[in-house]
Protein backbone atom coordinates (compact mmCIF):
# COMPACT_ATOMS: atom_id res chain seq x y z
CA UNK A 1 0.00 0.00 0.00
CA UNK A 2 1.21 3.48 -1.11
CA UNK A 3 1.66 5.64 2.22
CA UNK A 4 2.91 8.97 2.94
CA UNK A 5 5.64 9.08 4.20
CA UNK A 6 6.93 6.86 1.29
CA UNK A 7 4.68 6.91 -1.75
CA UNK A 8 4.97 4.63 -4.90
CA UNK A 9 5.46 5.25 -7.76
CA UNK A 10 1.81 5.23 -8.83
CA UNK A 11 0.27 7.27 -6.24
CA UNK A 12 -0.62 10.82 -7.20
CA UNK A 13 -0.46 9.98 -10.78
CA UNK A 14 -3.40 10.25 -12.10
CA UNK A 15 -4.32 13.75 -13.29
CA UNK A 16 -0.76 14.53 -13.66
CA UNK A 17 0.74 15.11 -17.54
CA UNK A 18 2.11 12.21 -19.05
CA UNK A 19 5.52 14.16 -18.25
CA UNK A 20 5.39 12.96 -15.03
CA UNK A 21 4.99 9.32 -15.50
CA UNK A 22 8.57 7.70 -14.21
CA UNK A 23 10.37 5.19 -16.32
CA UNK A 24 10.43 2.15 -17.66
CA UNK A 25 6.56 2.14 -17.89
CA UNK A 26 3.98 1.28 -20.27
CA UNK A 27 1.82 3.58 -21.47
CA UNK A 28 -1.58 3.39 -23.21
CA UNK A 29 -2.90 5.63 -25.57
CA UNK A 30 -5.74 5.65 -24.51
CA UNK A 31 -7.15 7.90 -27.29
CA UNK A 32 -5.55 5.26 -29.80
CA UNK A 33 -6.76 2.44 -28.00
CA UNK A 34 -10.29 3.14 -28.39
CA UNK A 35 -10.37 3.84 -31.75
CA UNK A 36 -8.56 0.35 -32.35
CA UNK A 37 -11.82 -0.97 -30.00
CA UNK A 38 -14.26 0.88 -32.11
CA UNK A 39 -12.85 -0.38 -35.59
CA UNK A 40 -12.88 -4.01 -34.81
CA UNK A 41 -16.32 -3.55 -33.22
CA UNK A 42 -18.05 -1.99 -35.95
CA UNK A 43 -16.18 -4.11 -38.67
CA UNK A 44 -18.10 -7.49 -36.56
CA UNK A 45 -20.94 -5.57 -36.32
CA UNK A 46 -21.33 -4.51 -40.18
CA UNK A 47 -21.03 -8.69 -40.73
CA UNK A 48 -23.39 -9.81 -38.00
CA UNK A 49 -20.47 -11.39 -36.77
CA UNK A 50 -19.70 -11.88 -32.54
CA UNK A 51 -16.62 -10.62 -31.68
CA UNK A 52 -14.96 -12.44 -28.41
CA UNK A 53 -11.26 -10.62 -28.23
CA UNK A 54 -8.22 -12.26 -26.95
CA UNK A 55 -7.59 -11.10 -23.09
CA UNK A 56 -4.33 -12.83 -22.92
CA UNK A 57 -3.28 -10.16 -24.84
CA UNK A 58 -3.75 -7.49 -22.06
CA UNK A 59 -4.93 -9.93 -19.01
CA UNK A 60 -7.24 -6.91 -18.13
CA UNK A 61 -10.54 -6.99 -16.13
CA UNK A 62 -11.17 -3.26 -16.96
CA UNK A 63 -10.42 -3.58 -20.79
CA UNK A 64 -12.35 -6.66 -20.96
CA UNK A 65 -15.37 -5.00 -19.58
CA UNK A 66 -14.61 -1.81 -21.77
CA UNK A 67 -14.48 -4.42 -25.05
CA UNK A 68 -17.67 -5.83 -23.69
CA UNK A 69 -19.43 -2.74 -22.95
CA UNK A 70 -18.69 -1.52 -27.32
CA UNK A 71 -20.05 -5.19 -28.63
CA UNK A 72 -17.76 -8.12 -27.51
CA UNK A 73 -20.03 -10.96 -25.75
CA UNK A 74 -17.20 -12.12 -23.71
CA UNK A 75 -13.14 -12.87 -24.01
CA UNK A 76 -10.74 -15.27 -24.09
CA UNK A 77 -8.20 -16.43 -22.46
CA UNK A 78 -5.48 -18.94 -22.58
CA UNK A 79 -4.94 -20.26 -19.26
CA UNK A 80 -7.20 -21.28 -15.67
CA UNK A 81 -5.69 -18.62 -14.14
CA UNK A 82 -6.08 -15.98 -16.01
CA UNK A 83 -9.93 -17.36 -16.49
CA UNK A 84 -10.18 -17.39 -12.72
CA UNK A 85 -8.52 -13.59 -12.39
CA UNK A 86 -10.80 -11.99 -14.94
CA UNK A 87 -13.94 -13.69 -12.97
CA UNK A 88 -12.76 -12.61 -9.67
CA UNK A 89 -12.92 -8.75 -11.03
CA UNK A 90 -16.33 -9.40 -12.50
CA UNK A 91 -15.66 -9.79 -16.40
CA UNK A 92 -19.04 -12.06 -16.88
CA UNK A 93 -17.80 -14.19 -20.13
CA UNK A 94 -15.24 -16.00 -20.41
CA UNK A 95 -13.94 -18.62 -22.80
CA UNK A 96 -10.66 -20.87 -22.39
CA UNK A 97 -9.48 -21.21 -26.01
CA UNK A 98 -6.79 -24.22 -25.11
CA UNK A 99 -6.86 -27.38 -23.56
CA UNK A 100 -6.59 -27.57 -19.23
CA UNK A 101 -6.58 -31.69 -18.71
CA UNK A 102 -4.80 -30.85 -15.17
CA UNK A 103 -7.53 -32.23 -12.58
CA UNK A 104 -6.39 -29.69 -10.13
CA UNK A 105 -6.88 -26.82 -12.20
CA UNK A 106 -10.20 -28.21 -13.74
CA UNK A 107 -11.31 -28.38 -10.08
CA UNK A 108 -10.58 -24.55 -9.25
CA UNK A 109 -12.34 -23.76 -12.87
CA UNK A 110 -15.71 -26.19 -11.91
CA UNK A 111 -16.09 -24.28 -8.69
CA UNK A 112 -16.10 -20.91 -10.37
CA UNK A 113 -18.56 -22.38 -13.03
CA UNK A 114 -20.28 -23.73 -9.38
CA UNK A 115 -20.41 -20.25 -8.48
CA UNK A 116 -22.45 -19.14 -11.11
CA UNK A 117 -21.45 -15.57 -11.42
CA UNK A 118 -19.39 -15.86 -14.97
CA UNK A 119 -20.57 -17.84 -18.12
CA UNK A 120 -17.30 -20.01 -18.77
CA UNK A 121 -16.90 -22.27 -21.83
CA UNK A 122 -13.69 -24.14 -22.54
CA UNK A 123 -12.17 -25.92 -25.52
CA UNK A 124 -10.76 -29.60 -25.74
CA UNK A 125 -8.68 -32.03 -28.08
CA UNK A 126 -8.85 -35.13 -26.15
CA UNK A 127 -11.72 -37.45 -24.47
CA UNK A 128 -9.28 -37.25 -21.42
CA UNK A 129 -9.91 -33.77 -20.98
CA UNK A 130 -13.53 -34.20 -21.71
CA UNK A 131 -13.77 -36.73 -19.28
CA UNK A 132 -11.50 -34.82 -16.59
CA UNK A 133 -13.50 -31.73 -17.03
CA UNK A 134 -16.66 -33.88 -16.84
CA UNK A 135 -16.25 -35.24 -13.37
CA UNK A 136 -14.81 -31.84 -11.77
CA UNK A 137 -18.07 -30.33 -13.27
CA UNK A 138 -19.48 -33.10 -11.34
CA UNK A 139 -17.66 -33.43 -8.07
CA UNK A 140 -18.43 -29.36 -7.62
CA UNK A 141 -21.80 -29.40 -7.58
CA UNK A 142 -22.50 -28.11 -10.95
CA UNK A 143 -26.31 -28.75 -12.31
CA UNK A 144 -26.11 -27.15 -15.70
CA UNK A 145 -24.13 -28.19 -18.85
CA UNK A 146 -20.93 -26.55 -19.82
CA UNK A 147 -19.94 -25.35 -23.55
CA UNK A 148 -17.39 -26.98 -24.61
CA UNK A 149 -15.56 -26.20 -28.22
CA UNK A 150 -13.69 -28.93 -30.33
CA UNK A 151 -10.46 -27.81 -31.22
CA UNK A 152 -9.31 -28.73 -34.53
CA UNK A 153 -5.70 -28.24 -36.01
CA UNK A 154 -6.82 -26.06 -39.19
CA UNK A 155 -2.58 -26.02 -39.94
CA UNK A 156 -0.55 -24.41 -37.33
CA UNK A 157 0.25 -27.82 -35.58
CA UNK A 158 -0.05 -26.79 -32.60
CA UNK A 159 -3.11 -28.11 -30.19
CA UNK A 160 -6.57 -29.59 -32.17
CA UNK A 161 -7.64 -32.59 -33.75
CA UNK A 162 -7.29 -33.22 -37.28
CA UNK A 163 -10.41 -31.65 -39.20
CA UNK A 164 -12.60 -34.52 -40.19
CA UNK A 165 -13.33 -38.35 -38.23
CA UNK A 166 -11.53 -37.16 -34.92
CA UNK A 167 -13.28 -34.57 -34.19
CA UNK A 168 -16.58 -36.35 -34.43
CA UNK A 169 -15.70 -38.52 -31.78
CA UNK A 170 -14.49 -36.14 -29.68
CA UNK A 171 -18.14 -34.18 -30.39
CA UNK A 172 -20.04 -37.49 -29.56
CA UNK A 173 -17.77 -37.84 -26.36
CA UNK A 174 -18.89 -34.54 -25.40
CA UNK A 175 -22.97 -35.37 -25.86
CA UNK A 176 -22.12 -37.95 -24.23
CA UNK A 177 -21.65 -36.10 -20.99
CA UNK A 178 -24.83 -34.23 -19.23
CA UNK A 179 -22.76 -31.62 -17.75
CA UNK A 180 -21.19 -30.09 -20.91
CA UNK A 181 -22.67 -28.94 -24.30
CA UNK A 182 -20.82 -29.22 -27.87
CA UNK A 183 -20.82 -25.42 -28.78
CA UNK A 184 -18.71 -25.85 -31.59
CA UNK A 185 -15.24 -25.80 -33.28
CA UNK A 186 -12.00 -24.11 -31.98
CA UNK A 187 -10.59 -22.98 -35.43
CA UNK A 188 -7.73 -20.76 -35.22
CA UNK A 189 -4.03 -20.59 -36.93
CA UNK A 190 -1.84 -18.53 -35.05
CA UNK A 191 1.41 -19.13 -37.71
CA UNK A 192 -1.28 -17.37 -40.73
CA UNK A 193 -1.21 -14.44 -38.19
CA UNK A 194 2.16 -13.37 -39.25
CA UNK A 195 2.74 -13.95 -42.75
CA UNK A 196 3.76 -10.68 -44.18
CA UNK A 197 2.09 -10.27 -47.05
CA UNK A 198 -1.67 -10.35 -47.44
CA UNK A 199 -1.66 -13.16 -49.79
CA UNK A 200 0.12 -15.50 -47.94
CA UNK A 201 -2.11 -15.04 -45.04
CA UNK A 202 -5.24 -15.16 -47.47
CA UNK A 203 -4.21 -18.86 -48.95
CA UNK A 204 -3.56 -19.77 -45.34
CA UNK A 205 -6.70 -18.94 -44.10
CA UNK A 206 -8.33 -20.16 -47.29
CA UNK A 207 -6.70 -24.39 -46.38
CA UNK A 208 -7.91 -23.63 -42.64
CA UNK A 209 -11.81 -22.82 -43.98
CA UNK A 210 -11.15 -26.18 -46.19
CA UNK A 211 -10.62 -28.30 -42.81
CA UNK A 212 -13.68 -26.40 -40.86
CA UNK A 213 -15.93 -26.95 -44.07
CA UNK A 214 -14.66 -30.68 -43.74
CA UNK A 215 -15.34 -31.19 -40.46
CA UNK A 216 -18.48 -29.22 -40.41
CA UNK A 217 -19.50 -31.72 -42.87
CA UNK A 218 -18.35 -34.90 -41.16
CA UNK A 219 -20.42 -33.67 -38.09
CA UNK A 220 -23.55 -32.96 -40.18
CA UNK A 221 -23.14 -36.74 -41.82
CA UNK A 222 -23.12 -38.26 -38.39
CA UNK A 223 -26.06 -35.91 -37.27
CA UNK A 224 -24.36 -33.09 -35.12
CA UNK A 225 -25.05 -29.67 -36.18
CA UNK A 226 -22.02 -27.23 -35.44
CA UNK A 227 -23.52 -24.16 -33.26
CA UNK A 228 -20.99 -22.24 -33.88
CA UNK A 229 -17.00 -21.71 -35.51
CA UNK A 230 -14.83 -19.72 -33.16
CA UNK A 231 -10.97 -18.53 -33.71
CA UNK A 232 -9.29 -15.56 -36.25
CA UNK A 233 -6.42 -13.09 -34.99
CA UNK A 234 -5.17 -9.73 -36.10
CA UNK A 235 -3.39 -10.71 -39.03
CA UNK A 236 -6.37 -12.74 -40.45
CA UNK A 237 -9.57 -11.70 -39.54
CA UNK A 238 -10.73 -10.29 -42.33
CA UNK A 239 -10.40 -13.89 -44.30
CA UNK A 240 -12.09 -15.50 -41.54
CA UNK A 241 -15.03 -13.15 -41.84
CA UNK A 242 -15.51 -13.43 -45.47
CA UNK A 243 -15.35 -17.20 -45.11
CA UNK A 244 -18.85 -17.73 -44.04
CA UNK A 245 -17.98 -20.39 -41.65
CA UNK A 246 -17.12 -18.51 -38.79
CA UNK A 247 -19.42 -17.01 -36.68
CA UNK A 248 -17.21 -15.51 -33.63
CA UNK A 249 -13.58 -13.92 -34.25
CA UNK A 250 -10.74 -13.47 -31.42
CA UNK A 251 -8.36 -11.34 -32.30
CA UNK A 252 -6.35 -9.83 -29.64
CA UNK A 253 -3.42 -7.60 -30.34
CA UNK A 254 -5.52 -5.18 -32.64
CA UNK A 255 -6.44 -2.90 -29.32
CA UNK A 256 -2.54 -2.35 -29.12
CA UNK A 257 -1.15 -2.96 -32.07
CA UNK A 258 2.54 -4.18 -31.83
CA UNK A 259 5.48 -3.83 -33.99
CA UNK A 260 5.55 -7.18 -35.34
CA UNK A 261 1.37 -6.75 -36.70
CA UNK A 262 2.29 -3.48 -38.12
CA UNK A 263 5.09 -5.22 -39.73
CA UNK A 264 2.75 -7.27 -41.84
CA UNK A 265 1.31 -5.85 -45.46
CA UNK A 266 -2.61 -4.73 -44.72
CA UNK A 267 -5.54 -6.42 -46.46
CA UNK A 268 -7.14 -4.01 -48.75
CA UNK A 269 -10.36 -4.38 -46.84
CA UNK A 270 -9.60 -4.35 -43.42
CA UNK A 271 -9.85 -1.77 -41.11
CA UNK A 272 -6.20 -0.05 -39.79
CA UNK A 273 -4.99 -0.04 -35.88
CA UNK A 274 -2.72 2.56 -34.62
CA UNK A 275 -0.13 1.71 -32.48
CA UNK A 276 -1.61 2.34 -28.50
CA UNK A 277 0.56 0.54 -26.03
CA UNK A 278 4.41 2.33 -25.41
CA UNK A 279 7.31 1.57 -23.26
CA UNK A 280 7.74 5.19 -21.92
CA UNK A 281 12.04 4.78 -20.98
CA UNK A 282 14.60 7.66 -20.51
CA UNK A 283 18.38 8.44 -21.12
CA UNK A 284 20.19 7.11 -17.93
CA UNK A 285 23.39 7.09 -19.69
CA UNK A 286 24.80 9.23 -22.38
CA UNK A 287 28.31 8.88 -24.47
CA UNK A 288 29.90 10.95 -27.73
CA UNK A 289 28.15 8.10 -29.94
CA UNK A 290 25.49 6.22 -27.94
CA UNK A 291 22.16 6.87 -25.73
CA UNK A 292 21.46 4.37 -22.98
CA UNK A 293 18.21 4.10 -22.08
CA UNK A 294 16.70 2.31 -19.02
CA UNK A 295 14.38 -0.14 -21.13
CA UNK A 296 15.81 -4.12 -21.27
CA UNK A 297 14.01 -7.40 -21.68
CA UNK A 298 12.67 -6.72 -18.37
CA UNK A 299 10.51 -3.26 -19.76
CA UNK A 300 9.49 -5.42 -23.14
CA UNK A 301 9.60 -9.26 -24.56
CA UNK A 302 11.95 -9.15 -27.65
CA UNK A 303 10.76 -12.70 -28.73
CA UNK A 304 8.91 -11.07 -32.06
CA UNK A 305 12.20 -8.36 -32.30
CA UNK A 306 13.78 -5.78 -30.16
CA UNK A 307 11.19 -2.27 -29.75
CA UNK A 308 11.30 0.08 -32.17
CA UNK A 309 12.00 4.01 -31.13
CA UNK A 310 8.80 5.84 -31.62
CA UNK A 311 10.13 8.78 -30.83
CA UNK A 312 12.40 11.15 -31.37
CA UNK A 313 11.74 9.16 -34.82
CA UNK A 314 14.96 8.39 -37.08
CA UNK A 315 16.67 6.53 -33.64
CA UNK A 316 17.72 2.76 -33.45
CA UNK A 317 17.35 0.40 -30.91
CA UNK A 318 20.05 -2.28 -29.97
CA UNK A 319 19.69 -4.52 -27.16
CA UNK A 320 21.79 -3.45 -23.92
CA UNK A 321 20.60 -6.50 -21.92
CA UNK A 322 18.05 -6.79 -19.25
CA UNK A 323 17.42 -3.61 -17.95
CA UNK A 324 19.01 -0.96 -20.84
CA UNK A 325 18.61 -0.27 -24.68
CA UNK A 326 21.64 1.35 -26.53
CA UNK A 327 19.93 3.66 -29.01
CA UNK A 328 22.10 4.61 -32.04
CA UNK A 329 21.41 7.38 -35.10
CA UNK A 330 21.30 11.10 -35.00
CA UNK A 331 20.63 13.32 -33.24
CA UNK A 332 20.79 11.12 -30.16
CA UNK A 333 18.68 12.54 -27.38
CA UNK A 334 20.52 14.00 -23.94
CA UNK A 335 20.86 12.57 -21.04
CA UNK A 336 17.54 12.86 -18.79
CA UNK A 337 15.72 12.83 -22.15
CA UNK A 338 12.36 10.45 -22.72
CA UNK A 339 12.37 8.11 -25.46
CA UNK A 340 9.04 5.89 -26.54
CA UNK A 341 9.11 2.59 -27.68
CA UNK A 342 6.87 0.45 -29.73
CA UNK A 343 7.02 -3.28 -28.12
CA UNK A 344 7.61 -6.16 -30.81
CA UNK A 345 5.25 -8.12 -29.10
CA UNK A 346 2.08 -6.91 -26.99
CA UNK A 347 1.13 -9.74 -24.92
CA UNK A 348 4.09 -11.23 -23.24
CA UNK A 349 5.63 -7.20 -22.83
CA UNK A 350 1.83 -6.42 -20.72
CA UNK A 351 3.13 -9.76 -18.90
CA UNK A 352 6.03 -7.97 -17.48
CA UNK A 353 4.39 -5.17 -16.25
CA UNK A 354 1.34 -4.52 -13.00
CA UNK A 355 0.09 -1.35 -14.36
CA UNK A 356 -0.88 -0.34 -17.60
CA UNK A 357 -0.86 4.04 -17.26
CA UNK A 358 -3.53 4.96 -19.11
CA UNK A 359 -2.73 8.70 -20.99
CA UNK A 360 -5.20 11.03 -23.08
CA UNK A 361 -4.34 14.14 -25.69
CA UNK A 362 -1.41 12.27 -26.92
CA UNK A 363 2.30 11.15 -25.29
CA UNK A 364 3.72 14.26 -25.63
CA UNK A 365 1.22 16.51 -24.02
CA UNK A 366 -1.23 14.22 -22.76
CA UNK A 367 -2.71 13.29 -19.16
CA UNK A 368 -2.47 10.52 -16.97
CA UNK A 369 -6.44 9.44 -16.85
CA UNK A 370 -6.16 5.87 -15.13
CA UNK A 371 -3.87 3.38 -14.11
CA UNK A 372 -4.91 -0.36 -15.60
CA UNK A 373 -4.01 -3.13 -13.01
CA UNK A 374 -2.59 -5.84 -14.98
CA UNK A 375 -5.12 -8.67 -13.26
CA UNK A 376 -3.71 -11.70 -14.68
CA UNK A 377 -0.35 -10.80 -14.72
CA UNK A 378 1.93 -13.87 -14.14
CA UNK A 379 -1.36 -16.08 -14.40
CA UNK A 380 0.92 -18.95 -16.01
CA UNK A 381 -1.06 -22.17 -14.92
N1 LIG B 1 -7.10 -17.01 -30.48
C1 LIG B 1 -6.15 -17.83 -30.01
C2 LIG B 1 -6.51 -19.24 -29.70
C3 LIG B 1 -4.83 -17.39 -29.84
O1 LIG B 1 -3.90 -18.22 -29.39
C4 LIG B 1 -4.53 -16.03 -30.14
C5 LIG B 1 -3.16 -15.52 -30.02
O2 LIG B 1 -2.18 -16.18 -30.01
C6 LIG B 1 -5.56 -15.20 -30.60
C7 LIG B 1 -6.83 -15.72 -30.77
C8 LIG B 1 -5.39 -13.72 -30.85
O3 LIG B 1 -4.36 -13.39 -31.63
P1 LIG B 1 -3.81 -11.92 -31.81
O4 LIG B 1 -3.42 -11.36 -30.48
O5 LIG B 1 -2.62 -12.19 -32.62
O6 LIG B 1 -4.87 -11.12 -32.44
MN1 LIG C 1 0.67 -12.50 -29.43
Amino acid sequence: MPDAACPDRWSGLVGQPVAAIDTPALVVDLDAMERNLQRMAAFCQARGLRLRPHAKMHKCAELARLQMAHGAVGVCVQKTGEALALAAQGVSDIYISNEVVDPAKLTRLAMAVRAGRTRFAIAVDSTLGIQRLAEALARAGVDTPMDVFVEIDVGQGRCGVPPGPAAVALAQAIQAEPLLRFAGLQAYHGRAQHERSAAARQTRITAAAQAVATTRDSLQAAGITVPLVTGAGSGTFVHEAASGLWGELQPGSYLFMDADYAANTPDTDAPRFEHALFVKTQVVSRQAERAVVDAGHKSHAIDSGLPQVWHPAGLGFGNGGDEHGVLHGSPLPALGETVWLIPGHCDPTVNLHNVLVGARGGLQTGTVECLLRVDARGATG
